[in-house]
Formats: structure tokens, sequence, C-alpha cells
């Protein structure tokens, strides 16, 4: 089986939804397409586990609405996430351990604990003054993409609607340029999903790094403004950058559609696209587990080993497939956080 490093999860979400402060769900099992059972049967071994922090209506529900969250609610939500995942990290070291490097991330892999890696989707929590950004990295932050689907101090997210083009909205605030040079130099990973790309402009000319979309998917193929057009992954593969491959059936589906009910080809030919334009040492996986509705082939994350045989089945060489389920990841990794 091959073993999996993915670039999106959002498993901590669920977690604090459930008000899980221990993180006992993904111990014991739950209703979601990770937890340590289904992940341990489908080979994922390491990941970027994302904390997002969610709108919440009149009564206090968490919805996936795209309206503007305060400071005050994302940090409450991303340190309740944080220590959710201390826990779990603390009472069951054979399972999970948070990992800062590559060096880290292949050991916990080699030995079957989860090698997790903390990332912020959308920056809310940060200060716009970037004040609190050294402490979120003391407690192992090493990636965040700047905004999700909606507008922050810092940028502006993509809309979901469909068909759509990604350029949409303004480019980087001032707050937003300053958190890019800040992470530049604190080694931690920019990620380019959900930015519109007015913002994704901003930040190709303002980073030395490679460009970095850890769950997007391909225009061309599906016109959401969530994926990535021709002229993007043109910039990422001049930069030696990497984009994960997004499983959310309405990024992968030409006609948008949100169904399980969608073939694994869909994947491959989105995989095609990828290699065709970022090349072999360019594309990796970005599940969106426990963030979207994915293909049931899949299903869960026991069910990785029917992707990797579908690749296979397309034609793709055993090395090839080794550096789309992991590889790729841990030399990007080294790159970008050591
Ligand atoms: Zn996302």
């Amino acid at each position: 089986m091959e073993l999996i490093f993915d670039g999106h999860n959002d498993i901590l979400l669920r977690l604090w939804m459930a008000n899980d402060s221990s993180g006992q769900g993904y111990i014991e099992g739950m209703d979601t397409h990770i937890d340590a059972a289904k992940a341990k049967a489908g080979g994922l071994t390491g990941g970027f586990f994302a904390m997002f922090t969610p709108q919440q209506n009149a009564t206090g529900e968490a919805i996936l609405g795209t309206d503007p969250i305060t400071m005050t609610d994302a940090q409450s939500a991303t340190d309740a996430m944080i220590g959710i995942f201390q826990s779990l990290c603390r009472e069951h070291p054979q399972i999970i351990r948070q990992c800062h490097n590559k060096e880290e991330i292949e050991a916990a892999m080699a030995a079957g604990i989860m090698a997790a890696v903390l990332h912020i989707e959308g920056a809310e929590a940060i200060a716009p003054d970037l004040s609190n950004l050294e402490n979120y990295y003391r407690q192992g932050l090493r990636s965040i993409g700047p905004v999700w689907s909606r507008s922050n101090a810092f940028g502006h997210g993509v809309p979901f609607d469909f068909p759509g083009s990604p350029d949409q909205g303004a480019g980087l605030t001032q707050a937003g340029k300053n958190l890019i040079r800040a992470c530049d130099e604190m080694g931690i990973m920019i990620d380019l999903s959900h930015l519109n790309e007015a913002g994704f402009w901003n930040i190709a000319s303002l980073t030395s790094r490679p460009l970095i979309a850890t769950h997007s998917n391909i225009h061309a193929l599906s016109p959401s403004p969530r994926n990535l057009t021709d002229q993007q992954l043109a910039a990422i593969a001049e930069s030696g950058g990497l984009v994960g491959l997004n499983f959310a059936s309405g990024f992968l589906r030409e006609d948008g559609e949100k169904t399980a009910a969608t073939a694994l080809d869909v994947m491959i030919r989105h995989l095609d696209y990828l290699l065709e334009h970022l090349g072999e040492d360019g594309v990796a996986l970005g599940s969106d587990f426990d963030g979207a509705v994915i293909p049931e082939a899949i299903g869960t994350a026991a069910g990785l080993p029917n992707l990797t045989a579908a690749m296979a089945d397309a034609g793709y060489g055993k090395a090839l497939i080794a550096k789309i389920c992991r590889q790729n990841w841990l030399d990007m990794i080294a790159k970008q956080i050591g």
C-alpha cells in the first residue's frame, strides 16, 4: 500500500464542531473521512491539518457562509483546535505526532504514526499587525492560507459560484503583503488555495519561494473560481511550485455538481493536466477530507488505495505514484519550512 502525505484535511474542524475537546472521536472512530482506523487502513500517514473558523448563524451553529468573521471568534476557534490537536498528540503518541519539518515527518511516517503539520486556513486569527504570528509559530504553525473564500484583513478569497473566474476582487492589503514577507522570513509555507487572482499575482511577485496551492484543481476542466487557470499553473511551474489535487467533486466535475457519484477517471484527468503543466515534481494530493463531498469510489481515507490503483491503471509508474502520494510534498516541505 502506498503511504500518503496529504496537503489538506478538516478533521480538526469536525472534532471542534463535535465539542470533542480531547479528540477522542479520532481515536475511537467517527462518521468522518478521517479517523485513526480509516487513516491506517488507507495508508494516510501524514498531512497538513487545517484550522478553519466557520461563520456562525444567529443560534451559534457553524455554517459555511462567506461573511467576514471577527478576530476574536477566529482566535477562540483556532486556539480550541490547537488544544484538541495537542491533547491528541500528548495522549496518543503512537497514533498521531505533531511535526515541524521533513525529518520529523519521515520519522513519524516510518513508525506508522500520523505525521501532522498545523495549517491555518484563512488568517483571521492572526492580528493584522502580526503581533501574535510568532506565538502561533511556537505552537507549531507551519502553513497559512491567508484567506478562505471570504475577505479578511489580509486579502480576498474567491466565492464558490459555478461557473466563475478566480479573477474577482482586489489584491492583498498592506497587512497581507506584510504577512507574506513575515512568513517567508519565519519559514511558514504560504498556501494559495482559496485566494483570488489579484492576490495570487501579488504573492507571485512578492515571494521568491515556490508557489503552492495545497488543495486546488484545474479551471479548464472544472470552471470553479476555486480552480487554477492555465496562467496560474504556468506561474506555479515557473516557480518550481506544487499543486495538491482536491478530491472535492464540485471542483473536479465539469458541471460543478457536488455529488459522490463522481468517477475516479475525472481525478485522473486533473492529474494528467497537472502533470502536463507542472511536471512530475509539481503534483501531489490535497484531499479536502472532512471538508468536501468526495467521490464514493474513495469514500473515506480508507479508500485511498482505490485512487492509487486508478493511477496505476492509467499507466503511472511506481516512482511517479510515490512522488504524487508523498515524495513531492516531503521535498517541498524541506524547501519551505525545513
Ligand atoms: Zn479549503
